[in-house]
């Protein structure tokens, strides 16, 4: 019986060095997955010799057991030691084939930039935020009501011809400013009201300094009591916010049919050249910046409110404007033609 111990001792011996010698001619680890099998799975040959511990005396069966699991594990370490090699022999081959020539330059990514357009309401935003407006949105297709009749544009105004409007197929219009925004505001709110409203508006014109589509911002400030002197802190605060702390700003009578009193709304030129002729201002010193004024009372009561109790005022100014003033740009057209080599210069 010892004889049979020791011979199926010896063939386990046999067995992990023909194992071993198989693992190193191993090439994939396809390959050591399939030795793998042929060793230690199911019906492999280390399964085959431990089944056989039925056939040897009980006092001989742990010795065996022992001597399987030591085997076994001899096995699955040359087993891991190889499919590591192979891992890293794979490795190798691919860095040789696959290298890096790190004294390349990079690729440049285009980077992109804030328009110039959007630069300028952001800044305008932040502002008036900052003395408690809200920002409201409205449609660009809008109804005759909306765009003229409820701001108090007479019947024969001529702004409702075909000459300034673009008039759509179904009787609505592109709206030719933003106060529309504020229709709808006061129609669904009751006040205090305090928003401004940024979007595209549209009319028929083209020339360096018009575009058929163009932005606004207007504001409306609508409250029991705002005056005429809260306008004009709110601009002033607004003007030195945003063109410096020394700026002056000066109110001109003017006439636009949602407001009375109107007026437009000049800052002192900041263009304006030590000694020599300013084209900006053609020597004026003014600038015109925006159109503002007390809100009208028909406006009030077109929209439910009662002129009696509540006042408020508006303004509204072309943010392309703003831009052009801002960065010294002479033709509106620029803004609007994404032309990269033009943009990139914005881009801080
Ligand atoms: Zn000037």
């Amino acid at each position: 019986m010892n004889d049979s111990l020791d011979a199926r001792i010896e063939s386990l011996a046999t067995l992990a060095e023909e194992a071993r010698k198989e693992f190193a001619t191993a090439t994939h680890e396809e390959q050591l997955n399939q030795l793998k099998a042929r060793y230690l799975g199911k019906s492999g040959s280390l399964k085959t010799i431990m089944e056989s511990l039925k056939e040897l005396s009980p006092d001989q069966r742990p010795i065996l057991g022992k001597t399987v699991n030591q085997t076994k594990q001899e096995v699955l370490q040359a087993l891991e030691d190889r499919r590591v090699q192979i891992r890293e022999e794979k490795r190798r081959q691919e860095l040789a084939h696959r290298w890096i020539d790190l004294s390349l330059p990079g690729r440049q990514r285009d980077q992109g930039a804030i328009h110039p357009l959007r630069s300028v309401t952001r800044e305008l935003f932040s502002i008036f935020r900052s003395l408690g407006y809200d920002v409201a949105e409205g449609p660009c297709v809008e109804d005759d009501f909306h765009n003229f009749s409820a701001l108090n544009f007479p019947p024969d105004h001529p702004a409702r011809d075909m000459q300034d409007t673009l008039l759509l197929k179904n009787g609505a219009l592109l709206r030719t400013h933003t106060s529309p925004v504020q229709i709808r505001t006061m129609q669904a709110n009751r006040p205090p009201i305090r928003i401004i409203a940024p979007g595209m508006v549209y009319r028929c014109d083209a020339d360096v300094s018009h575009s058929p589509m163009f932005s606004q911002i207007e504001g409306l400030w609508v409250d029991e009591k705002v005056s005429l002197a809260d306008l004009k802190g709110t601009l002033t605060t607004f003007a030195r916010r945003y063109y410096g702390p020394d700026v002056p700003i000066r109110l001109r009578p003017s006439f636009f049919p949602f407001t009375e009193p109107s007026c437009e709304v000049d800052v002192g030129c900041v263009f304006c050249p030590r000694g020599g002729s300013c084209s900006v201002c053609h020597d004026t010193g003014w600038i015109e910046i925006l159109g503002a004024g007390m809100v009208d009372p028909n406006v009030f009561e077109a929209v439910g409110y009662d002129p009696e109790k509540v006042q408020g005022f508006a303004f509204g100014l072309g943010i392309e404007r703003v831009a052009m003033l801002k960065y010294g740009i002479n033709d509106i057209r620029l803004l609007f033609e994404n032309d990269v080599r033009f943009l990139r210069q914005f881009a801080k």
